[in-house]
C-alpha cells in the first residue's frame, strides 16, 4: 500500500483508507472483520465522524491492540463546534473508540460558531495530547481562504470532500488550492456513495476496459485515477471483508498518462459549479 505525507509536514498515510459511514447499520461481525481485512492489507487510514451512529464503537472493536499502526481521523458536528462543545465532542469520540487520540480531528461542514473558536479547541486539544493535527471537510476555496486568515499558514491538516469518477467538481480549484497550501484532499464516497457507473454505460466500458488491462476491477482503476495526485487520498467504505481486499489492492495501481487521459474524457470533469458539491 502506497503511503503519501499528509498535509503539510504530516505522517506518512495510506493512500486508500476507510470509510465507516453507516458500518454501523448491518452485521457488524462482519464489519469488523472488513475494517480488520483492511487494516491487515494496510488501509491504516480510518476515517469517522461523531454523525455515524455507532460506528464509532464498531471501529473500537476492530482496532483494539492496533491502535498505534493507525490513522485515525473523527468529526465534531458544527452544531457542537464551539470552543467549549468541539472539546466535549472529541472527549466523547475518544471514548466511544476507546483510545486516547485522534491523529486528525475535522469540523465537518462549515456552521455558524465563527471559524476561530472551533480552531481554538483545535489547539486545546492538540496542547493536551488529545489530537495530533486538524483539518476540515466540504470547504469551498472562500472557506479555506478564510480558514487560513484564521489559522495561519501550516495549520489545516487536510480538506474531506465530495469527490468521484462523475463528480469532479474539486479539480477546478480545491485541489490546486490544497495543493499550493500543504493541505491534503480526502475523497469521500469515491464510488460515489451508491452509484458506480454501470458497466453497460458508455464511459463504464472505458474503466472497464482498462481494469482488464490491469487485470483489475473497475472500481479499483477508480481509485487509482482519483489519488492519481500526490496530495489526494481516498476513503472508500466497506463492510464486506472482500470489498475491503479488493480496495486495498487498488493502493499500488498506478496509471499510464493515455488512461488518465481516457477517463478523462469519458468522465467529464465539466464546467465550475456555484458552490461545492456535498452529500
Ligand atoms: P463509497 O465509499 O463511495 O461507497 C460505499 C458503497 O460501496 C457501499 O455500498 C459498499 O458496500 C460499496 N463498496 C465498497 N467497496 C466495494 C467493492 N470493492 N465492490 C463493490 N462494492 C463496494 O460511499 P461513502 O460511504 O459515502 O463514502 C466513503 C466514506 O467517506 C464514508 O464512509 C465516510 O467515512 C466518508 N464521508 C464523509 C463525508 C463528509 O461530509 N465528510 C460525506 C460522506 C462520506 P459494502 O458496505 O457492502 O461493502
Amino acid at each position: 500500500m502506497k503511503q503519501q505525507t499528509f498535509g503539510h509536514g504530516g505522517p506518512k498515510v495510506s493512500v486508500i483508507g476507510q470509510g465507516t459511514w453507516y458500518i454501523d447499520r448491518g452485521n457488524r461481525k462482519l464489519a469488523v472483520e472488513a475494517l480488520r481485512r483492511g487494516i491487515d492489507l494496510g488501509m491504516t487510514h480510518i476515517d469517522t465522524a461523531e454523525m455515524y451512529g455507532d460506528a464509532e464503537l464498531v471501529i473500537a472493536e476492530a482496532i483494539e491492540g492496533r491502535r498505534d499502526d493507525l490513522f485515525l481521523v473523527s468529526k465534531v458536528l458544527p452544531g457542537n463546534a464551539s470552543r467549549r462543545g468541539t472539546i466535549a465532542a472529541c472527549e466523547r469520540s475518544l471514548k466511544r473508540l476507546k483510545t486516547d487520540r485522534l491523529d486528525c480531528y475535522l469540523l465537518h461542514w462549515r456552521g455558524s460558531y465563527p471559524l476561530g473558536d472551533t480552531v481554538a479547541a483545535f489547539d486545546e486539544l492538540k496542547r493536551a495530547g488529545k489530537i495530533r493535527s486538524w483539518g476540515v471537510s466540504n470547504f469551498d476555496t472562500d472557506d479555506l481562504d478564510e480558514m487560513l486568515e484564521v489559522a495561519g499558514e501550516d495549520s489545516i491538516a487536510c480538506n474531506q470532500v465530495l469527490y468521484h469518477l462523475r463528480q469532479r467538481a474539486i479539480e477546478h480549484a480545491v485541489i490546486p488550492w490544497c495543493a499550493q497550501h500543504g493541505v491534503a484532499v480526502v475523497a469521500y464516497s469515491p464510488f460515489g456513495h451508491d452509484d458506480f457507473p454501470s458497466p453497460r454505460s458508455d464511459a463504464g466500458k472505458v474503466l472497464q476496459k482498462i481494469a482488464e488491462a490491469h487485470k483489475a476491477t473497475p472500481r479499483q482503476i477508480a481509485l487509482a485515477f482519483l489519488t492519481r495526485e500526490a496530495t489526494v487520498f481516498a476513503i472508500p467504505k466497506a463492510s464486506a471483508a472482500e470489498h475491503a481486499t479488493e480496495n486495498a489492492a487498488a493502493g499500488d495501481l498506478v496509471l499510464e498518462s493515455g488512461e488518465i487521459a481516457a477517463l478523462d474524457t469519458a468522465f467529464r470533469r465539466g464546467a465550475r459549479s456555484q458552490g461545492l458539491p456535498m452529500l
